[in-house]
């Protein structure tokens, strides 16, 4: 019997090398790997730039403290604040610890403008984490059953809909923020337009709310942006990041602007780890090299070219709703559950994942190429057809999400 806690559903695969988007199992079965560690390998497996560094890095000092001044970490702020517009970055170690920060930014914004009890708005279908707030802020009963009493201050809305937020502003004098995952990626890629990401900034400008945006899994140039607001034209206040912003060394950061400029004061937030020599190697490495490669526009034009395939090779299909997402986040609904599908992918040596029960999730590397891209669609079309062939609808699968 393994020690390891039983918390995830594994599949019975171990990865032992990878190179680029390729994955070498213990038999050495080689695997394209289309959801990058779920959205965190940005620069794929073995990337010789980051490697080097990271060796280099070990062999000089992994861990001071945040007692002592640390240049890296200087450095890595620089570069996130010039590629997000934004003004102050707090280092953590993982999402939920990114967006965390951020609610209690929220908190504590409202507490110095008078509001004792301050509120938040959220989304439907939202996922941003496991900790106690971050499952309360989150939309799923899933994430939530079992572990009430639930932390209070969360007001859900659907995404997409101005008018729910407007009827809250209306009523609601509590409120201080709206919290954001521009595209809902364990919510099934579900895509917030960019004209109500706007009159949700503008909603938030008038009461002096604040913008918050998570884009732990959609940002770091995955939508071929840096993030998605940027796609949108305007700043938010709080900006919670992790996932691709080390290539897979953990690594969270909650940067902030605007009015959320100077909320957090000495004492009010901490971590031992964050920001350490390691990670802030793979940070600045990271950035420089999605800069340096040109990657925000190979993930538009291999993402498009993904996309594009996947609606061709799968059109009229019966039991194909959509394809849809930006860049190299995408998704596929289908009009039934379809968890088998990993199981299927892996046995045509495709890494996929599959979200919301109905929708196969795509966040290859960066990296990826055209060539790449057209081999995940014609494995994953194959695959999707034979799934589709063998199972029957269940229509109700969508509603029930
Ligand atoms: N926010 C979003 C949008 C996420 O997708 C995730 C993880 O999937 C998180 C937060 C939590 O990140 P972590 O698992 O690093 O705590």
């Amino acid at each position: 019997m393994s020690h390891v806690m039983n918390t995830y559903a594994r599949q019975p695969v171990a990865f032992v090398r990878g190179q680029g988007v390729w994955l070498w199992d213990e038999d050495g079965r080689k695997y394209l790997d289309a959801l990058a560690g779920i959205a965190v390998n940005t620069l794929g497996h073995n990337h010789p730039r980051l490697v080097r560094a990271l060796s280099e890095q070990i062999g000089r000092v992994i861990h001071t403290s945040n007692l002592f001044r640390q240049p890296l970490q200087e450095a890595a702020a620089d570069r996130i604040a010039e590629m997000t517009g934004l003004d102050e970055v707090f280092f953590c170690n993982s999402g939920l610890e990114a967006n965390e920060a951020a609610i209690k930014i929220a908190r504590k914004y409202g507490h110095d403008r008078g509001v004792s009890e301050p509120a938040i708005i959220v989304m439907e279908k939202a996922f941003h984490g496991r900790s106690l707030a971050t499952l309360s802020a989150s939309g799923s009963r899933k994430v939530q059953a079992g572990f009430e009493p639930l932390v209070q201050g969360f007001v859900r809305v659907p995404l997409n809909d101005l008018e729910a937020v407007r009827q809250i502003a209306a009523h609601n004098k509590n409120v201080v923020a709206v919290f954001i995952e521009p595209i809902q990626g364990e919510g099934g890629i579900n895509v917030a337009r960019l004209e109500y990401l706007r009159g949700l900034k503008e909603i938030c400008d008038r009461h002096e709310w604040l913008f918050m945006s998570d884009e732990v899994q959609c940002g770091l140039g995955r939508t071929g942006k840096w993030f998605v607001y940027q796609h949108a034209g305007f700043l938010p206040d709080v900006l919670p990041l992790a996932k691709g912003l080390g290539s897979g060394v953990p690594v969270g950061a909650c940067v902030v602007g605007g009015r959320a400029r100077g909320v957090f004061k000495p004492g009010n937030h901490g971590s031992t780890f964050g920001g350490n020599p390691l990670a802030m190697t793979a940070v600045i490495t990271t950035i420089d090299t999605v800069k340096e490669e040109s990657l925000l526009t190979n993930a538009v034009r291999v993402g498009d070219a993904i996309r594009d395939g996947l609606a061709a090779g799968l059109q009229g299909l019966p039991g194909v709703v959509e394809v849809r997402g930006m860049g190299l986040m995408l998704g596929v609904e289908l009009d039934r559950p379809c968890g088998e599908i990993v199981q299927r992918a892996m046995e045509a040596e495709l890494i996929v994942n599959v979200t919301a029960d109905n929708v196969i999730r795509l966040l290859p590397p960066l990296v990826i190429s055209e060539t790449e891209g057209r081999e995940v669609v014609e494995r994953l079309a194959r695959v999707v057809k034979s799934f589709l062939a063998s199972s029957t609808a269940q229509p109700q699968a969508t509603a029930a999400r």
